[in-house]
């Protein structure tokens, strides 16, 4: 059986890239009717805060991205990891090293002088588990390094990359654990992967340098190796690393600004993989059903929030209006007399993200509008001639039965459309751009309307 997982580290919030891994690990493991796991790898205990990981349950659980297991978290696996650390020390595949800082730093330079790569040489590999406990005992500082095999080839088949190779002496004896009770990612990363039973490792290029360390580590402890794939970098649009240079990159804020999880989800899948149709507008369940690690891109994906502008509108106009509304109450302003659904369905085409609703409608639900007369002039009309197309709207307003249809027929009486309409929908929004004067009406009411257009005449009657 197929079982993904991912494992963020609890020291922020959920991010863009934390969510696409997320993603991807969830639709690998859901096409094949296998499990999704997560882990929270919390061995930092200084960086790691539960406040993230509430943060990060809660953002995932919004985005329907929901995990098969009970939540593991690595700061309650301690005697696990302990365990393990013995057998490798008892086995001689892991010892103890008491090479002092300024020992590695001094070793660190002389390679380099040497034009070779910083490795660490293994002082101690050879020591031996009761010397090395000796000096324990004598009060000696130490920390836990893997006894890497020396000039041995490792490599593996990254479901993405194709075969990557390293050899060990690029690599050298790591720093597996600072003592029994501190183990480090590559080391409970590997335990985890084994004792969860992961099968597939979907996770950020960053990683990469890490996978041969595990692997070795995997291999030391006789563990069945998982299949790895490397995801790329996601990139703004200037391509460089995608980073707050270019808006958020916080899951929330995207959530918070009223884009929607199902547009999110679409939006991220698209990071990296592309089914190589024109269809772009993918449910869960269509993702699912077509996710390929096969179509997923080595280069780098851009982040391209006009993409994703897009995206959040399409799924927006195609929601039902009532469960639109609710979604937009916590934007709107609330007033007596104004039916928030009329309000939402003379914006919804406009909506890129929920939140926009309210700057652009902040105008119906103010008592008076505060704009420059100006606004009110379509191309050179005079202030007489405003006047008079305000006056003409007042008396039609006042009288008519279907005011649509009314001021299109006045609208065509007048030296043109625009001379008609652009000074009365000034007038009752004070914007530059709004929804159509008859829509506005239908909202506030004609009372209301009355009383702007009135507004407006009395402005331009003001000395300048
Ligand atoms: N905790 C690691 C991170 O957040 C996860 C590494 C992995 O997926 O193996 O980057």
């Amino acid at each position: 059986m197929i079982r993904t997982r991912f494992a963020p580290s609890p020291t922020g919030p959920l991010h863009i890239g934390g969510l696409r891994t997320a993603l991807f690990n969830f639709l690998f493991a859901k096409q094949a009717n296998g499990e999704f796991y997560l882990r929270i790898e919390d061995t930092d205990r200084v960086r790691s805060k539960k406040e993230w990981e509430i943060e990060i349950f809660e953002n995932l659980k919004k985005l329907g991205i929901i995990w098969d297991n009970e939540a593991e978290r690595q700061s309650e696996r301690g005697e696990i990891y302990k365990s393990y650390l013995e057998k490798m020390l008892k086995e001689g595949t892991a010892y103890y090293c008491f090479c002092t800082k300024e020992e590695l730093d001094k070793e660190r330079e002389e390679l380099m002088k040497m034009e070779k790569a910083p490795v660490h040489q293994g002082k101690y590999r050879n020591l031996g588990l009761e010397k090395a406990l000796k000096k324990i005992e004598e009060g000696e500082k130490c920390v836990i390094r893997f006894k890497c095999p020396l000039n041995k080839d490792i490599s593996f088949d990254d479901l993405i990359r194709g075969k990557i190779k390293i050899n060990t002496s690029d690599i050298g004896d790591f720093v597996i654990a600072k003592d029994l009770n501190n183990p480090l990612y590559n080391f409970t990363c590997v335990i985890d992967d084994f004792e969860m039973d992961i099968t597939h490792i979907i996770r950020g290029e960053e990683h990469i340098p890490n996978t041969p360390k595990q692997i070795l580590l995997g291999e030391a402890l006789g563990f069945t190796i998982p299949n790895f794939a490397h995801l790329s970098l996601i990139l703004g649009k200037d391509k460089r690393k995608l980073s707050k240079r270019e808006g958020s990159t916080a899951v929330s804020d995207y959530l918070r600004q009223g884009y929607l999880p199902k547009a999110i989800n679409n939006f991220i899948a698209f990071l990296g993989w592309n089914p190589g149709t024109e269809k772009e507008i993918y449910s869960m369940d269509e993702l699912i059903q077509d996710f390929s690690i096969n179509k997923i891109s080595k280069s780098g994906a851009i982040f391209n929030i006009d993409k994703l502008d897009w995206m959040n509108g399409m799924y927006i106009r195609k929601m039902d209006i009532n469960e639109l509304v609710q979604k937009c109450l916590p934007y709107l302003k609330q007033k007596e007399g104004i039916d928030n659904k009329k309000v939402v369905e003379a914006y919804k085409d406009r909506l890129k993200k929920l939140e926009d609703i309210a700057e652009l409608t902040d105008y119906l639900y103010q008592d008076m509008l505060n704009y420059d007369k100006e606004l009110l002039r379509w191309k050179d009309m005079t202030d007489e001639e405003i006047k008079e197309s305000l006056n003409n709207a007042l008396k039609l307003i006042e009288h008519a039965d279907n005011i649509q249809i009314e001021l299109i027929e006045e609208a065509k009486k007048a030296p043109s459309i625009g001379s008609f309409m652009w000074p009365l929908r000034v007038a009752l929004s004070g914007k530059k751009a709004s929804a159509g004067p008859a829509e506005i009406i239908e909202i506030i009411g004609k009372e209301k309307a009355i009383i702007r257009i009135k507004q407006a005449i009395n402005y331009l009657c003001l000395e300048k």
